[in-house]
């Protein structure tokens, strides 16, 4: 069975290639939601600002999981609240980074 491509949720076409596909999570929603690169540019970025975060299927958001997951464990060792604090989010992270994953990207793949 061919797993269908994802949707963008702006424009309804589908995301034929990986690298025009943008993954972006919404606040209170488990479920990330995907543009075309064109539209998530043109008509999201700048309506969601930095605030609620970029793209979550970019190189930059897996280093910077990684980077959390570091500082983690850290902090596990500094200071035991705060690094279960900073492990919380690091594991809302990586959920969604895997969810992109397994979810999307794969595709693109098979
Ligand atoms: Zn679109």
């Amino acid at each position: 069975m061919k797993d269908f491509k994802p949707v963008c949720h702006h424009c309804g076409g589908e995301i034929k290639y990986l690298n025009d596909l943008v993954v972006v999570s919404e606040l209170l929603n488990p479920k990330p939601i995907t543009y075309h690169d064109r539209c998530y540019v043109k008509n999201i970025k700048k309506l969601r600002g930095d605030l609620l975060g970029g793209p979550i299927n970019t190189f930059k958001n897996t280093v910077l999981i990684i980077l959390y997951i570091l500082i983690s464990i850290i902090f596990l060792f500094l200071n035991y609240v705060m690094g279960i604090i900073f492990l919380l989010v690091a594991s809302v992270q990586i959920y969604f980074r895997l969810y992109s994953w397994f979810k999307y990207e794969k595709k693109y793949f098979s």
